[in-house]
């Protein structure tokens, strides 16, 4: 059976933004994460990350730290018995100088490749699904796979409204305070 699905950015939605995550101590969960996850959990709604993790291709962190993160965060929303169905990454960068990674992709958001990942491994249904972020770059995300994208405020949230938003013609189909507030807006129907 076709089940919708967030698509929730990591870091500066997730996490605290903290530039790269060069190192495990800079992985701060934000508040509330383990139980809007759980929400989704209960609600019967796929919760999906994906996420560019570009510091991979510069050299700034390694695959092995991305899995150490990704397993921090698992055990985190388990203690709260909450769990993702998946985490997508990118490590590419077109200007990267890690030569396995430094290449143009398909998959750096907003760029659509790790939505589609996810679909290959996942039956979703595409028009009650969501992306959730922290940029402009993910509402883009959004509408280039044909569904609605919510900026949140924490991370580069506020910075991007003020700064980015005013440049694009894309315009978020809802703006919320965090994360919760976005999965709850999306639960109460819309
Ligand atoms: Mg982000
Ligand atoms: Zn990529």
């Amino acid at each position: 059976m076709k089940r919708p699905a967030v698509f929730i950015d990591r870091d500066g939605t997730i996490n605290e933004q903290m530039g790269y995550i060069n190192h495990i101590s800079r992985f701060v969960l934000l508040p509330g994460v383990p139980e809007t996850v759980r929400l989704l959990n209960e609600k019967g709604f796929l919760a999906i990350v994906v996420t560019n993790q570009a510091g991979v291709a510069r050299g700034y962190s390694n695959m092995e730290l991305i899995h150490e993160v990704h397993a921090l965060l698992e055990k985190s929303l388990k203690k709260e018995k909450a769990s993702l169905d998946g985490i997508f990454f990118c490590p590419h960068h077109p200007l990267g100088v890690v030569p396995e990674y430094a290449r143009e992709c398909d998959c750096r958001k907003p760029k659509t490749g790790l939505i589609e990942q996810a679909q290959r491994a996942f039956d979703i249904d595409m028009p009650r699904s969501f992306v959730v972020g922290d940029r402009c770059n993910d509402v883009e995300l959004a509408h280039r796979a044909g569904i609605r994208g919510i900026l949140v405020k924490t991370g580069y949230g506020m910075g991007e409204i003020e700064h980015v938003l005013p440049k694009k013609r894309e315009r978020p189909d809802h703006i919320a305070q965090d994360l919760l507030h976005a999965v709850r807006w999306i639960l109460e129907g819309n």
